[in-house]
């Protein structure tokens, strides 16, 4: 306890010094969510710092999304606490594989969900949110057909609402896709008045027994209008902790317990403090590919 005290100090003191804002995913540990100025999806936590006159930006949270803020920032500097905290999803398409499937079919759209490489980012035509992705797809030309990047589940979940049909990627979260139809049952077993709210990065079979489908934003926002007391939380483990905050009245329950993201927790108090100490490790984007990526961000901005 003294130790995160001590850190939490230092933390606060180099924040200033280094006119730094420190951004937090919510499936950041709580403690790392505690010293950040800004909690919250990726693209909303980059679109907030580029608001703001900081000169320095520490983003708690995975490698695509300290590279959606040096797009969006390209004057400061963008520094990931721990590098090797990159997400299993993106990875799982890079920019030759998608030059290939492009090629096969020719005159398709290309939607990326943000979670893609900066690379990935620039050969596609628009990106999506977990929040937005039905909308978007939804203003997509009816003519055109649409390939669908890089999670199969979201582009499931959104060709279902739409009625667009669409190609997938084979991608998907390891995290979201390790839920399983039991757990769901088992939870709803133990809280019988609990409401299920599920991530779109879970499994269609998942999708189908959830009360509500909606982003992490989405499910904050859903559990604190609701006149419901408890509630099943099918997504990453962190949530619980801004959710618990935000309604602590209210009951929340993870849908498994192991839902648990590695890379997430790879950012520790001591690691922020280095970060904000060395200025290290910084994530940039050359600026041929910043200017493609941020061009398919922003026809993404325009329409939501
Ligand atoms: S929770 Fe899934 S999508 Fe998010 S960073 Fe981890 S692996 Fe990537």
């Amino acid at each position: 306890m003294q130790d995160k005290e001590r850190l939490t100090g230092e933390i606060r003191e180099l924040k200033e010094k280094r006119r730094a804002v420190i951004l937090s995913h919510v499936y950041q540990r709580p403690e790392v969510q505690d010293v950040a100025d800004f909690v919250g999806d990726s693209l909303e936590l980059s679109r907030k710092a580029a608001a703001t006159d900081a000169e320095v930006i520490i983003f708690c949270g995975v490698h695509f999304m300290a590279e959606s803020a040096a797009i969006l920032s390209p004057d400061k500097v963008v520094v990931l606490p721990t590098l090797e905290a990159g997400c299993p999803m993106a990875d799982m398409v890079d920019e030759i594989a998608l030059a290939r499937r492009k090629k096969e079919l020719p005159g398709a759209l290309v939607v990326a969900y943000v979670n893609t490489s900066a690379e990935v980012k620039a050969a596609s035509d628009i990106c999506c949110t977990s929040a937005n992705a039905v909308k978007i797809v939804s203003s997509l030309p009816p003519d055109r057909e649409i390939l669908f990047i890089p999670d199969q589940n979201l582009g499931r979940w959104v060709r279902r609402q739409t009625g667009r049909p669409m190609h997938f990627w084979e991608g998907h979260c390891n995290t979201h896709d390790k839920l399983r139809p039991e757990d769901i049952l088992e939870a709803k077993a133990a809280h019988p008045a609990a409401v299920v709210l599920a991530h779109p990065e879970c499994r269609p079979e998942i999708l189908d027994l959830a009360d509500a489908v909606a982003s992490t934003t989405g499910m904050l926002r859903y559990a604190k209008e609701s006149p419901k007391r408890e509630f099943i939380v099918a997504t990453e483990t962190g949530l619980l902790y801004p959710m618990r905050q935000a309604c602590p009245d209210k009951e929340f329950y993870p849908a498994a317990t192991r839902l648990v993201c590695p890379n997430m927790k790879r950012t520790t108090l001591d690691k922020v403090r280095d970060a904000l100490t060395t200025l290290r490790p910084r994530v940039t984007v050359e600026p041929q590919v910043r200017e493609k990526a941020l061009a398919a961000l922003a026809r993404m901005l325009e329409l939501s």
